[in-house]
């Protein structure tokens, strides 16, 4: 092993250089970013954070090439909810903190997918799987697969050491509400979106509704920022989380 295979600009799993931090050149990078939220100063984020209680936790496994995307919906989640984990994925190699927290008996992981191919479908459970798991005094773990489309097929087949979990496909009406990226169909929820829902058919009302508001400040925090225009009235969201924070 040469002394570049164990910088940590590299995957420890394959030596390749990790993308470096600052490589995403979206349209704004020159704008000045808070070092809070990483939004535009103009329409930070920060004054909204608020953090909710939930019974279900929500564990992240991100892309490598999703983590400093400034448009990323995960890391919203973490803002709210305290208990979240965020794992950076790797074909070769599973996190050891995340494979050690799939074997403690204290939580109900399901990894969140859609049930659209025969092959695992004896895996497949529902929402009432997750109630269950609650009445039994388990923690609900929702494993949101952090990446495009692609990505996410890719690391739900590639990744050994989430076979013998049960898969719970996330079924909504819900359409799309994110304007940061153009989704192949308004049914294709962003990240932050995948977990509101999840939170609120696991009877988590509460933090559902404050992930949803933040998410919604987000959303219109940063798409205001891309032409460079401030809000100078609060919408109906940043005054809930306000009154929130205020109580
Ligand atoms: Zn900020």
């Amino acid at each position: 092993m040469s002394a570049s295979d164990t910088s940590p600009e590299c995957d420890p799993a394959t030596g390749h250089p990790r993308p470096p931090r600052r490589e995403f050149k979206a349209r704004g990078s020159f704008v000045i970013r808070c070092e809070g939220c990483n939004l535009p100063k103009l329409n930070c984020l920060c004054p909204y954070q608020v953090k909710a209680e939930s019974h279900a936790q929500v564990w992240l496994l991100t892309h490598p090439l999703e983590h400093y995307k400034p448009t990323n919906t995960g890391r919203l989640i973490g803002d709210v909810l305290a208990q979240t984990q965020v794992f950076t994925w790797y074909r070769t190699a599973p996190d050891a903190q995340l494979t050690a927290l799939l074997a403690d008996p204290r939580y109900a992981p399901f990894v969140i997918f859609p049930d659209d191919q025969p092959d695992y479908a004896d895996r497949v459970v529902g929402m009432d799987a997750v109630h269950s798991a609650k009445r039994e005094s388990r923690i609900p773990v929702f494993i949101i697969l952090d990446g495009t489309w692609r990505q996410a097929r890719r690391m739900f087949r590639k990744s050994a050491y989430l076979d013998g979990l049960p898969v719970l496909p996330l079924r909504t009406e819900r359409e799309t509400r994110y304007r940061l990226r153009k989704p192949a169909s308004k049914a294709h929820l962003c990240t932050a979106e995948v977990a509101i829902e999840l939170l609120r058919q696991g009877g988590d009302d509460n933090a559902a509704a404050v992930l949803d508001d933040y998410f919604d400040v987000f959303n219109d925090s940063y798409a205001a920022s891309r032409f460079y225009k401030k809000i100078a009235e609060p919408t109906e969201a940043m005054t809930r989380l306000l009154a929130r924070q205020a109580d």
